[in-house]
């Protein structure tokens, strides 16, 4: 594997998924039996995954067991929950006590940490020193939107390596600066990327958009470019992966990706159960056996316009799914399998961003 790959997956079984990920990057080659390896997963408050807010616990075990069956014992799993939620509640409620039990593995409190100060730059950054001090740092953030920076995934969950003291301080400089400012104090060996079925509006969960996807990437620059644009974003929306590129931390041009992705045939097809806002948004949509990976990022591209007030323009009926092989059929379709509609957007999935330039440019 190198900086410029991409590994995804599809599916709805993510111990599986993740130790068939790591089996193909072939992870164990890059680590010896002495390192101390950390996983820091994203436990900003207390609220289990299927909330859209945590890190699945089901992933994080999945890399244990792959590391365990390479003989690879010295591992931690550490986080930093976010200014007014303890890390320790977080643990229990998110499920990684039970992991912790199970296979006897330290969970370690970062709001509890002693730090240091790295310079970056014109700044100085204090970051907890058990996680600078780490061999191998695995980063397990969730994709999912944020009310600020409108999205978070692996440069953001590095939040949770610095005191909480230095939370507030980056909240009063504006957050884009710090956080790409951060991920070149940091560094981070490996992002594993939680796209199961993160939030569609805030960082706390409560709106969780099915995904059902986990990625892979070492460069966590190139990791953000291509997730954002999965829930709608481009990188210019974001200015701390502009930021984090100038820095020399990585790459933010997805042309120079090398995509891999794996269980296509996995991208099944779910029952929805829509929270209010979604069916607000997707009132003009008519699914037919749509996959979770499409649905879900005409979702994300729904709010998004919704966002940009443009939601309401949208006139024509918006197909999706299986149901539509072949077709001949009135109405924008997304995704491959709508290819007989009158105009149609490509993909298996396509991602959020492009769905949003489809529908504008057909409204
Ligand atoms: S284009 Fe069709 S097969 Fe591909 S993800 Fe969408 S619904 Fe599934």
């Amino acid at each position: 594997m190198n900086k410029k790959d991409l590994y995804v997956i599809y599916g709805s079984q993510p111990q599986k998924m993740i130790k068939e990920l790591l089996n193909s990057i072939n992870l164990a080659s890059q680590l010896d039996s002495g390192m101390n390896i950390a996983l820091k997963p994203n436990l900003v408050l207390a609220r289990p995954s299927n909330e859209g807010a945590t890190t699945s616990p089901l992933i994080v075990e999945g890399i244990i067991q792959y590391l365990r069956e390479h003989n690879l014992k010295s591992i931690s799993i550490m986080e930093g929950s976010w200014v007014g939620d303890k890390t320790s509640i977080a643990y229990q409620v998110c499920g990684y006590e039970e992991i912790s039990r199970k296979y006897n593995i330290p969970l370690i409190d970062l709001q509890r940490d002693s730090f240091r100060e790295i310079p970056v730059g014109d700044m100085s950054l204090k970051v907890c020193n058990q996680a600078l001090d780490v061999d191998y740092l695995i980063n397990i953030p969730v994709l999912k939107a944020h009310c600020q920076t409108l999205f978070t995934c692996a440069l953001k969950n590095l939040k949770g390596c610095i005191p909480n003291s230095e939370k507030r301080r980056y909240h009063s400089l504006g957050l884009h600066k710090p956080i790409a400012y951060l991920s070149s104090a940091l560094k981070v060996d490996l992002n594993i990327v939680d796209a199961l079925n993160g939030d569609l509006t805030f960082e706390e969960g409560g709106n969780p958009v099915q995904m059902d996807r986990i990625i892979i990437g070492q460069d966590p620059v190139l990791v953000d470019s291509y997730c954002s644009s999965l829930i709608g974003y481009t990188k210019e929306d974001i200015p701390y992966l502009k930021l984090a590129e100038e820095l020399g931390v990585g790459q933010t041009d997805l042309n120079q990706a090398h995509i891999r992705e794996y269980g296509i045939e996995e991208k099944k097809c779910s029952s929805f159960t829509p929270s209010r806002l979604v069916a607000r948004l997707t009132k003009r949509v008519e699914a037919s056996d749509a996959c979770s990976a499409c649905y879900g990022s005409l979702v994300h591209a729904l709010k998004r316009l919704d966002e940009n007030g443009l939601l309401n323009s949208i006139n024509t009926k918006i197909l999706i799914g299986q149901g539509y092989k072949g077709q001949l059929i009135d109405g924008l379709g997304i995704g491959n399998c709508t290819s007989k509609c009158t105009s149609h957007l490509q993909g298996c999935p396509p991602s959020a961003v492009q769905i949003v330039k489809f529908l504008e440019d057909n409204q």
